[in-house]
């Protein structure tokens, strides 16, 4: 079906058409034509779909008629980033080039003052994101009682961020009467309820099972020991052909220290999570887009839905909590039409969140092993813990963590000691003062690698001769719940009493 087929005025065809879209996609073919109808939509769709030209381009024919008064916007759109509400700002730019519409973009970490003279001109479009929105709100800077759409985007994202109650009170403030754009790239109970709440008769439209990963995306996934994911990530970094790329970590201080380790070898690479100041954020996409920046270390939120054009690779340097993170994260790569590649380091105590990942986008990630870098297997406790799924999202968090960190701890480090080597660095002054690591020992002919990287596929739970784990004996695996004090073979029996580790401080949501 052609764009000219879907209702849209002869000048949003003509900016459409400057874009260069031939024709509409399937998010947008269905969407366009009931949203200029007025109705309700609920979408299920992820970005890539073209989901924000769906709400927009019908927007813009919509708002053409009638005024906006000062301070009382005419249609909101609540995004859970502010780099997906710069997006979406950017593309009312763009689509509505030519129209006479004022858009404001509410977001945390921009001057007060701009934003508010622009309220005060009168905005036919205001792009928030929720905390910004409601800040302003209460400071009574603002109106929503003219507000005639809201769209509601990425309401799955919203919902992880803990940003519901927000938004709840938000759309409690807009007209009953009003047409409810909501968008979602999954849609489990709680924002099937939220859709309920706030959508009336609305449109369903679906597109793509939610938990696919684009067709043009090259799956890989190393298993390694958690101590090698950094040698790992520069193998992989040195060997593939690597134009741009976005490596994501599950948590911001991890950003931040895998920057600088990065950097420390020769890498040229940026930071980019929702604890660095706003114009810092926006310069770093910036020059990432114009390839100043050849590799951007993120957490998902800042990196949420963001369009790079033509990013060869993204890699997980942290397998994602939330399996569909990693369709999400995938998808940045692999993007109209061209090839693109995405790598996963998991290390042993990782299984049951690839398990969960697998489960999600329905078949397994092809593994692979790197040259020179041992692989291991998935901790089979770690794996069984997984199929129960009993723990919740938080405390699963918390477990990877803590699995994490007593992993790291105990046998790892004994065993470092143990080959002369130091144990990975937790602290970026650590990194600072680490030396470059000892090339790793020539292969042994039981391993066999043929390649630097993609080579002999390995099965999952594969334990290969190079395998450190493998040749230990259980004891030393750190397998039981608490640590003993060592006393040699012979320990006394009062020397046996659990040492009780301090509780782990719970790592906050990232804030958009
Ligand atoms: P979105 O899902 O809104 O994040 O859009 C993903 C990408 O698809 C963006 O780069 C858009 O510019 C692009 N896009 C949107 N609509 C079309 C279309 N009809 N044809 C080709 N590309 C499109």
């Amino acid at each position: 079906m052609p764009f000219a087929d879907l209702g849209l005025s002869p000048e949003v065809l003509r900016a459409v058409e400057e874009v260069g879209y031939v024709e509409p996609t399937p998010i947008q073919a269905q969407a366009i034509p009931y949203v200029l109808m007025g109705r309700d939509v609920l979408g299920s769709a992820q970005t890539g779909t073209g989901k924000t030209a769906s709400f927009t381009l019908p927007m813009i024919d919509i708002l053409t008629s009638g005024r906006a008064r000062v301070r009382m916007p005419r249609s909101l759109i609540l995004e859970p980033t502010r780099e997906l509400a710069t997006q979406v700002a950017e593309n009312f730019d763009v689509y509505g080039k030519y129209h006479k519409l004022n858009q404001a973009l509410l977001i945390g970490g921009e001057s007060f003052a701009e934003q508010l003279k622009k309220l005060d001109r009168g905005v036919d479009v205001l792009i928030a994101t929720p905390g910004r929105m409601l800040d302003l709100f209460e400071r009574g800077k603002i109106l929503l009682s003219d507000v005639k759409i809201l769209v509601i985007d990425e309401a799955d994202r919203m919902l992880d961020m803990g940003f519901i109650p927000d938004v709840e009170r938000i759309v409690g403030l807009l007209p009953k009467i009003r047409q409810t754009l909501f968008f979602s790239a999954t849609m489990p109970p709680e924002i099937r309820r939220l859709a309920d709440a706030f959508l009336s008769n609305p449109k369903t439209i679906s597109v793509a099972p939610p938990a696919s990963p684009a067709a043009m995306v090259v799956q890989a996934l190393a298993v390694v020991d958690h101590q090698d994911k950094r040698e790992t990530l520069r193998h992989l970094l040195r060997t593939e052909n690597v134009r741009n790329a976005v490596i994501f970590c599950n948590r911001k201080r991890d950003v931040d220290i895998l920057h600088r380790s990065l950097a420390k070898h020769g890498f040229d690479a940026s930071p980019l999570h929702g604890d660095m100041a706003q114009a810092r954020r926006t310069e770093t996409l910036d020059r990432f887009r114009n390839g100043e920046i050849a590799i951007l270390v993120a957490s998902d939120v800042a990196a949420r839905g963001l369009d790079i054009e033509g990013l060869s690779h993204v890699f997980n340097f942290d397998v994602p909590i939330h399996a569909e993170d990693y369709v999400h994260r995938i998808g940045r790569t692999g993007r109209a039409g061209r090839e693109g590649h995405a790598f996963t380091l998991a290390s042993e105590n990782d299984g049951r969140f690839v398990e969960a990942i697998e489960k999600l986008i329905g078949k397994p990630i092809p593994r692979v092993e790197i040259l020179g870098i041992p692989t291991v297997g998935f901790e089979e406790k770690d794996a069984r813990r997984g199929r129960r799924g009993e723990a919740s999202e938080s405390g699963r968090r918390g477990e990877a963590s803590e699995s994490r960190r007593r992993s790291s701890d105990r046998p790892r480090v004994s065993e470092r000691k143990r080959s002369g080597e130091r144990p990975a660095p937790e602290t970026s002054a650590e990194i600072d003062s680490m030396p470059a690591k000892k090339p790793a020992a020539p292969q042994t002919e039981e391993k066999p690698v043929s390649h630097p990287t993609r080579h002999a596929p390995v099965r999952s739970g594969d334990r290969r001769s190079g395998d450190r784990r493998s040749r230990q004996p259980r004891e030393q695996e750190g397998d039981q719940d608490a640590p003993v004090l060592a006393f040699g073979d012979h320990m006394p029996e009062f020397l046996k009493r659990p040492v009780k580790l301090p509780p782990l401080r719970k790592e906050e949501p990232e804030a958009a």
